[in-house]
């Protein structure tokens, strides 16, 4: 890009990959605020917009905002592609989804999935018991399917044989030896005829972050030795008639789909045998592993995915289709279990960047006066910009402010001495990233000066919280002011948030099939808020957060398209964030415990005539009303630049 050319918001759109991780589901308007287009045709969203709204009910970020339409719509794909795929192969057989519930628990996304999935039969999924009382109460369409996962107890097991008493298509997946015994004793008390499936465990192994959910040492499913083991004691048990279905699960986000078609050939071969060894059968599940493309490079890359949901579906119909045909048995309905693929998209973290962390004061003039020795050197080797290799000057001048720090120590240097040191250290590394910009052959350890100048932008949300599994996996997600896209984004810089750990931060971003060690950001303005969203952070991220640092959930808007207005949408939840009371009574603080008890303290103050009483009431009072609030930081604002009266179209 040079910098004689103009910046347009198709440069945006090229540099924060918004089409190429978005699919038609996000654009940048004129005015260089980003849109979301739930429906991924022309109807539109702006995102400040929900932004807005939600900080005049008193919202304000860290906020995340679920999409509700967009998350509809990928349940209608999802089904879709598999419908289609099914006419294409003229495939007997039909597709019966479920959705595992442990991907994004949250009632409103549930809801909104059995919703949107109703017409196709969209079930759900269970690996746990308080997620099978979640299922149980919810999921009222008799034709759809609930399958039990997990590991499972007495009570799970009785729990989903109620299920079946209440007229619902539970299915008890065996995943342990050992409870198959207890299914058959519960059943046969019960006077239940359970369904049952089996969970096998596949040669195939994954691919991606979690390869180690197949393979050998795969901690669910059974072996081929311990479902012939199973299969004779439904037989003795006279239970033949349980046996519906076959599952497996290679692993979530599975980049390649080369290994899926290997693991649907296997597992279609294991329900063929049991097929053909009398069982009833009839349902094949291939679990989850559907990915979503995070970088938008379609690739096997481990954020991406070298397939789309269409291709996902078709090879499953005619990988099943053709191991059937050859095995002469009738192919089953297809279940998947797809979590991330149909979550992730519809949900979008907005934070505030509130401050910025700058390497050092900038550029120092001509030196004056007759600085320490060391200090003198380093000027001389700014001075000298085009007498040296670069790599050359840069080994020197990092040399020189090695020792600049080592006679600092010994009580040689003085504190505006090392001071001088360190801001020509940084001004030589300007100037050599300056001279490199246009070389095309840049030494490794001066291709790093980029993260080393960047600055880092102080983000008003927790890492821990919110985007779990990038500070866990590494995983990446899409990172991009969400206005001023009109402007061109000068500042490289990294995010930090505001857990007092050094591991809360964001330094690796999405890039085409790579990944930057910087983002290009627009430099903060005063009292101005500047937004950046992490986008497709609906899957796993939402639950798996914890606490640290105490800050918990953030402030969230459910946001749906208005029906008869082309731009128009509404907001039609909107739930606070953890108030610090809230998050206190977890851990078993009592605040009205702490407020007395901070009282107490006051009041001795008082006493003792250190306080005045006045001032004593007004700590008091401070004291209350923070523990009532929020979690998060409130950022300074100048009202009069807020987003609110600038920003409007
Ligand atoms: C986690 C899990 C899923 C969901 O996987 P995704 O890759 O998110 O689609 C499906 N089935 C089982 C058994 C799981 O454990």
């Amino acid at each position: 890009m040079s910098k004689a050319q103009p910046w347009t918001i198709k440069d945006a759109e090229d540099y924060y990959g918004f089409k190429r991780w978005g699919g038609d589901h996000f654009s940048v308007d004129a005015q260089g605020h980003l849109c979301v287009h739930p429906k991924g045709d022309h109807r539109k969203i702006r995102i400040t917009d929900i932004v807005r709204e939600a900080e005049a009910s008193g919202l304000k970020p860290p906020l995340t905002i679920r999409v509700q339409d967009l998350l509809r719509h990928r349940v209608s794909r999802l089904n879709e592609a598999f419908r289609s795929a099914i006419a294409g192969e003229d495939y007997r057989g039909r597709y019966r989804g479920v959705f595992p519930i442990k991907v994004n628990q949250l009632r409103e996304v549930v809801e909104e999935i059995l919703d949107a999935g109703e017409e196709y039969d969209f079930g759900l999924e269970a690996g746990s018991k308080p997620e099978l009382i979640i299922a149980l109460a919810l999921l009222e369409n008799r034709k759809a399917l609930l399958i039990c996962n997990g590991y499972k107890d007495e009570e799970f097991i009785e729990l989903a044989l109620m299920g079946r008493r209440l007229g619902k298509q539970t299915i008890i997946v065996v995943e342990q030896l050992s409870e198959i015994d207890a299914i058959i004793r519960i059943a046969k008390r019960m006077g239940v005829m359970p369904h049952i499936g089996i969970r096998v465990k596949l040669t195939t192994s994954g691919e991606g972050k979690w390869a180690d959910s197949t393979g050998e040492n795969a901690k669910f499913g059974l072996t081929a030795a311990e479902i012939v083991e199973v299969a004779e004691k439904l037989k003795k048990a006279k239970m033949k008639d349980a046996l519906r279905l076959v599952h497996f699960h290679i692993g979530s986000q599975v980049p390649n789909i080369a290994t899926i078609k290997k693991a649907v050939v296997e597992a279609a071969r294991f329900y063929c045998e049991l097929s053909r060894m009398g069982f009833p059968m009839g349902l094949l599940d291939v679990g989850g592993g559907l990915g979503v493309d995070y970088d938008g490079s379609r690739s096997a890359f481990e954020s991406s995915m070298n397939y789309s949901m269409e291709v996902y579906a078709r090879d499953v119909v005619s990988n099943v289709m053709q191991v059937c045909r050859e095995s002469h048995v009738e192919t089953p309905d297809i279940v998947s279990e797809s979590g991330r693929a149909l979550v992730a998209p519809h949900s979008i973290l907005i934070f505030e960047a509130v401050d910025r962390i700058a390497r050092d004061l900038g550029p120092v003039g001509a030196l004056k006066g007759r600085p320490h020795q060391v200090v003198r050197e380093l000027d001389a080797i700014r001075r000298n910009r085009r007498k040296f290799d670069p790599l050359e000057r840069f080994h020197d001048a990092k040399a020189k402010r090695e020792e600049a720090h080592a006679r600092f120590s010994l009580g040689s240097m003085r504190l505006e001495e090392r001071a001088l040191a360190d801001r020509l250290f940084w001004d030589v590394c300007r100037q050599l990233r300056a001279d490199l910009a246009s070389s095309a052959d840049v030494p490794d350890e001066l291709a790093r000066l980029d993260s080393m100048l960047a600055e880092q932008y102080v983000c008003n949300f927790s890492v821990f919280q919110s985007l779990l599994d990038h500070w866990a996996l590494d995983q990446l997600f899409p990172i991009a002011p969400i206005h001023r896209l009109n402007e061109r984004p000068t500042v490289q810089a990294t995010l930090v948030d505001i857990t007092c750990d050094s591991d809360g931060k964001v330094d690796d971003f999405i890039d085409f099939e790579d990944v930057r060690r910087t983002l290009a950001v627009h430099p903060l303005k005063e009292g101005r808020p500047y937004y950046i969203g992490a986008f497709m952070v609906g899957a796993y991220q939402d639950i798996m957060g914890d606490l640290h640092n105490l800050f918990g959930r953030v402030n969230e808007v459910h946001a749906f398209l208005e029906d008869d207005e082309d731009d128009g949408f509404y907001i039609e939840e909107a739930l606070p964030g953890y108030s610090v009371e809230r998050i206190l009574g977890m851990i078993q603080y009592n605040s009205e415990d702490l407020c007395r008890m901070l009282k107490r303290q006051v009041d001795r103050a008082t006493k003792a005539d250190s306080v005045r009483p006045r001032e004593g009431v007004a700590m008091v009072d401070l004291y209350e009303r923070l523990i009532r609030g929020r979690t998060y930081l409130i950022p300074h604002r100048d009202e009069k630049a807020s987003l609110r009266r600038t920003d409007r179209r």
